[in-house]
């Protein structure tokens, strides 16, 4: 999540360090031991250490959100965030002709506070998908425990720790979301230098944990053209990976993902950032102890959906994707029989969801279904 000013927080601060066998271990302690003995690793590795990390990772370890955490997420903010998705999906379920065997699926749900707004809405209008079996993706024990708590006991919840897992444990056709989840995966960076692309490694210069040049590395067709010296990108492979997992089982078998993130509908750049209680700080500063994470490249991501015959509409931003799928005509309605002060809410929420300045442009949304199903609601006029 992008930094948004404050002071450090204390969940930041939380796990400093967990035992591991008989020393305190910290993610810090850990790299360098890697480095030491086996040398550089690619900044891939660094980023998945520092916020996967089994043991001491920052998912692993904390609830990051909220305005004490490091960062606010969209669900967060609002619950007319989760309402809209939910009615979104709703009318995407409702246009495949309800299939039976649907399922609920989240990537990186978080407090859970999404799926738990979504599922409050289909309860009142599509009792079926408010009874279909929930498949979430998440690798965090401390989250996994308050989403149990959040979604509550009504519905039969299933954890995946990954995307590959849950599309192979899901027959039927997928119907969910996947919000803030895909800048989590880790990035790789390359520099140009003297006429090629070279891999970022970190390593350990006089001593410190930084960045080291790890020669030249094949291209790719998802980096820039005509970079100049100097010039940083990124790819995802990862994020390519669970794309291509989740356009397999749509393509064979129907549904429809929202994907919400920050991102280009293209390279990124140079874009990784650490974010601790709402402030940027140096990628290397007290690894596993900020949230890392990367702007999604939408290009890339469609690419991948389209290898596996399926598509990828979009990117919209999340403003204008918000705005014509009704977010307004809803605030109003919500507002109809409120306070002077929950309209004010409800007016600072909206701005903050959809304003160019705060999320509404920086934000883009992407919907996932299988090849030539017209150009649905809330993407109108974009070309894909
Ligand atoms: N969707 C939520 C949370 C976004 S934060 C919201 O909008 O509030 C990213 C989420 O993805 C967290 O739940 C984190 O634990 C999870 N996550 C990060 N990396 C992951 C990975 N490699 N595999 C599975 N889950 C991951």
């Amino acid at each position: 999540m992008p930094a948004d000013g404050g002071g450090r927080g204390l969940s930041a601060l939380a796990a400093e360090t967990v035992m591991t066998g008989e020393a305190p271990q910290t993610v810090e302690d850990e790299i360098r031991r890697r480095i030491e003995t086996g040398g550089p690793m690619p900044f891939e590795a660094y980023m998945a250490a520092c916020i996967g990390a089994a043991e001491a990772g920052y998912y692993q370890t904390r609830d990051p959100f909220g305005e004490a955490g490091d960062f606010v997420t969209a669900p967060e903010i609002s619950g007319m965030f989760g309402e809209m998705c939910g009615l979104y999906l709703a009318h995407m379920y409702e246009l495949s002709g309800k299939p039976t065997h649907a399922v609920v699926a989240e990537l990186g749900p978080g407090r859970g506070t999404l799926m738990r707004d979504m599922r409050h809405t289909w309860s009142a209008l599509v009792p079926e998908l408010a009874a279909a079996p929930v498949h979430l993706v998440e690798t965090s024990p401390v989250l996994r425990t308050i989403q149990k708590d959040t979604i509550g006991e009504s519905a039969p919840v299933t954890w995946h720790a990954n995307t590959n897992e849950l599309t192979a444990a899901t027959p039927g056709p997928l119907f969910g979301i996947a919000n803030e989840f895909f800048d989590a995966l880790p990035a790789a960076q390359l520099v140009w230098q003297d006429g090629s692309w070279h891999r970022r490694m970190v390593g350990l210069v006089d001593d410190r944990i930084g960045f080291v040049d790890g020669g030249a590395a094949i291209d790719d067709p998802g980096l820039p053209n005509a970079p100049q010296d100097g010039m940083v990108a990124e790819l995802c492979p990862e994020a390519d990976l669970v794309m291509v997992a989740l356009a397999r089982s749509v393509a064979a078998r129907g549904g429809a993902m929202l994907v919400i993130d920050y991102g280009r509908n293209g390279n990124p750049g140079d874009s990784v950032q650490a974010v601790a209680a709402h402030r940027p700080v140096d990628l290397f500063h007290q690894p596993g102890q900020a949230d890392l994470s990367h702007w999604v490249d939408f290009a890339a991501l469609r690419r991948a959906a389209e290898t596996q015959g399926a598509r990828l509409i979009g990117p919209v931003t999340q403003g204008r994707f918000l705005m014509r799928i009704g977010l307004a005509m809803r605030a109003e309605q919500a507002g109809a029989h409120a306070s002077p002060e929950e309209r004010r809410a409800l007016l600072a929420a909206i701005d903050r969801l959809t304003s160019p300045a705060q999320m509404g442009e920086v934000f883009k949304v992407a919907l996932l279904v299988s090849a030539g199903s017209g150009q649905p609601p809330g993407f109108e006029t974009e070309s894909s």
